[in-house]
């Protein structure tokens, strides 16, 4: 199943954030394949935002009453440590506008996990707001959607987290280090944002290891698809896993325009071969996917054709 609704954007610019993502870039996704693949789009009438008992499962009271507040100083704290927004750009209604659509997203981010773990793959074109932690909101992820899904569908479920995003999914691996039935294996950049962070006075939060890292120095990329299967190959073998959540980031691609992620640079053929490895060792079990980072005017390219890829290969 794939899920999309234009709506559910992210709309940054259009609540007074700054990012260099392509808005439509689900939207040009689900162009390509609603034709062919005869897939339609959400009926979002049908979904709640999620709630602040969904928000407290993963996230501390601060940051839930923050991201919550209808008082404009507490939701500021929230999007100045998620977008990095200065207090003279900051409009309330705006941001208010921005986490309540937010809000509905990470909803259809947990109804992709439900719907993996109870009847059939699912492919959310959005979600994967991998860096928010336990306690703050972090690089663009205003919240962790995903941990939220896993811990509101998914408790006592064995879960594997493939990221695949050029960044390291700290967020995730924050999240559920202490979990045993939750496990994160995250391929990313080994320098550069969030690992040298030079705010981590403590040494630890971004640094804390996912289940399995594998990480690449910039010129690396060349060990990178042998690595990918080596290291997957052996996530999969720790348990008999009930589901795979893929964060399908393509920041790691060659022309993605994030000042931030152009210390990985994967060409066409290597994304191509990277979902060929992936899909090939996932296809036997259920796995619920998210768009994750992604940005410039081509990222929508190499989301499409792994979507299209799945949707060929009867895996959505
Ligand atoms: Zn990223």
């Amino acid at each position: 199943m794939i899920l999309f609704h234009k709506s559910l954007g992210p709309h940054f610019s259009k609540f007074g954030i700054d990012i260099p993502i392509d808005e439509k870039r689900a939207d040009k996704v689900f162009e390509k394949i609603k034709h062919p693949f005869k897939v339609e789009a959400l009926n979002l009438q049908e979904f709640e935002k999620l709630s602040e008992a969904d928000l407290r499962l993963v996230h501390d009271e601060t940051m839930v009453s923050e991201i919550l507040s209808d008082q404009s100083d507490e939701l500021f704290r929230s999007f100045e440590k998620a977008y990095e927004i200065k207090k003279e750009n900051f409009d309330f209604k705006k941001a208010q506008g921005l986490r309540d659509q937010l809000l509905l997203h990470g909803a259809v981010s947990g109804h992709c996990i439900e719907i993996a773990l109870t009847k059939e793959n699912c492919f959310f074109l959005g979600g994967g707001m991998h860096h928010a932690m336990e306690g703050e909101p972090r690089g663009f992820c205003l919240f962790n959607d995903i941990a939220i899904g896993i811990k509101k569908f998914g408790s006592h479920k064995k879960i594997l987290i493939v990221d695949l995003d050029a960044h390291k999914g700290d967020g995730s691996a924050q999240i559920f280090q202490h979990e045993k039935n939750v496990k994160t294996l995250s391929l990313h950049m080994k320098e550069g944002w969030p690992l040298d962070n030079p705010d981590d006075e403590a040494g630890v939060g971004w640094r804390i290891p996912s289940d399995l890292d594998i990480e690449f120095r910039k010129g690396e990329e060349g060990s990178y698809l042998e690595r990918l299967e080596e290291g997957l190959g052996l996530a999969l073998s720790w348990e008999s896993f009930d589901l795979v959540v893929v964060v399908w980031g393509a920041d790691t691609f060659e022309h993605d325009n994030l000042e931030s992620a152009k210390l990985i640079n994967l060409s066409r053929e290597d994304l191509k071969k990277r979902d060929e490895i992936v899909l090939s060792k996932i296809k036997k079990l259920r796995s619920a996917s998210f768009m994750g980072g992604g940005y410039g005017s081509l990222s929508h390219e190499i989301f499409s054709r792994t979507v299209v890829r799945m949707l060929k290969e009867g895996l959505l």
